[in-house]
């Protein structure tokens, strides 16, 4: 039966089909959007090793995704790029908030790139970049004449989560940029804990920056940071600062003759060096290249990286057996009650523990 509002009668209140509307979609995004479609796997890789830096940051950013289609994409393109990496020389570059890091890096970047040539990838790594939002390490605004420089990339630091997961980010990234025919690597990291130890596992040489008469020279030694230094350099010797560095630089090796020597043969260097007014930095590299060379003909530099190769391989299964556990559904169901059960005294910390590892790999098997 006919509705009566569709009677002739009510002929007034049928709604005529009006103009046609606009797409709101500006119809000139779809050719914008042509030329910015996800690259493949291979047109990645092909764009890398042309050293074309559009197309590694898009890689770098596959890297950073924590969305699961990217993360296996991410590693096939590292997978296909990693025999073309390894030929550079990766330094750390360690200091608290303060020391002149951001300073140093753009005067150590023009220098090197001036006198050795080539291309220099500056990454970072800085776990606490998602919390605090304010030290993204590696930002291209602190490093003025460097973001200029046409043979640098400057990448701030990757901000998932866990310092493994950050510092794990940067590692593929090096392999990237390596690919990409960088042969100089920097990876700044806030001398603020356990970072530094992280980059001291993918880098060839730990530079440390310290400041003159701030007590960090004792700090230092208590973290154990020195140890792992390859040099360490006092930074703003200028003014009224330069005696009391001189006399910091002479704290500092004095400090050295108390730890074993390095395992590399080599024994760290102190040195003073103005990051502002450019005073010091050729005697810095000049020893950086030295130590490189000195531990080719050693056979430590290969050593080295083979042990980090070694690391990196156990840090990865950690990491993912970790992230499997905590994720899974069943874990996730049982573990406030696991944890409730510990507090009350109702269980051992171990049997606890041992029963949900028990869930879970009952759970993995079947
Ligand atoms: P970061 O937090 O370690 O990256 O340190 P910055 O590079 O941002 O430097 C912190 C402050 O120290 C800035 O105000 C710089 O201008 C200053 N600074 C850096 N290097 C020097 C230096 O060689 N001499 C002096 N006097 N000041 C410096």
């Amino acid at each position: 039966m006919q509705h009566p509002e569709n009677n002739a009668e009510y002929k007034g209140l049928t709604v005529n089909s009006g103009v046609e509307q606009p797409s709101i979609v500006n119809p000139y995004l779809k050719r914008f959007r042509r030329r910015h479609r996800e690259l493949s796997v291979g047109e990645m890789v092909e764009g890398i090793l042309k050293g074309d830096v559009t197309v590694l940051s898009q890689a770098v950013t596959l890297v950073e995704s924590v969305n699961p289609d990217h993360v296996g994409k991410a590693q096939e393109v590292i997978d296909k790029c990693l025999p073309y990496s390894g030929r550079s020389v990766r330094v750390g570059i360690s200091g608290v908030p303060g020391a002149g890091k951001s300073t140093s890096i753009d005067q150590f970047g023009v220098h090197v790139l001036g006198e050795h040539g080539g291309k220099l990838a500056v990454l970072a790594i800085d776990p606490s970049s998602e919390r605090s939002k304010g030290s993204i390490l590696g930002d291209k605004t602190r490093m003025e004449k460097l973001a200029q420089h046409p043979d640098s990339f400057i990448r701030p630091s990757p901000t998932a989560g866990s310092l493994g997961g950050v510092a794990r980010k940067t590692r593929e990234t090096i392999i990237l940029c390596e690919a990409a025919g960088f042969d100089k690597i920097f990876v700044e990291t806030v001398g603020v804990g356990q970072s530094e130890t992280a980059c001291h596992s993918m880098v060839d040489f730990f530079l440390l920056i310290q400041l003159a008469g701030t007590g960090d020279e004792l700090q230092g030694i208590k973290r154990g940071i020195m140890e792992i230094s390859d040099g360490i350099v006092i930074n703003k010797c200028d003014g009224e600062n330069v005696d009391k560095c001189h006399l910091a630089a002479r704290n500092f090796r004095n400090a050295l003759h108390f730890f074993p020597k390095p395992e590399s043969g080599w024994t760290p260097q102190v040195m003073c060096y103005s990051g502002f007014y450019g005073t010091g930095i050729k005697e810095i590299w000049d020893m950086v290249y030295r130590y490189v060379d000195f531990v080719k003909a050693n056979g430590y530099f290969d050593h080295r990286r083979n042990e980090q190769s070694k690391y990196w391989m156990y840090e990865t299964i950690n990491e993912h057996l970790r992230s499997s556990f905590y994720n899974s559904r069943l874990i996730q169901q049982r573990l406030a009650d696991a944890e409730r059960m510990v507090l009350a005294g109702g269980k051992t910390s171990f049997a606890a523990a041992g029963e949900l590892l028990d869930a879970y790999f009952a759970e993995m098997k079947k």
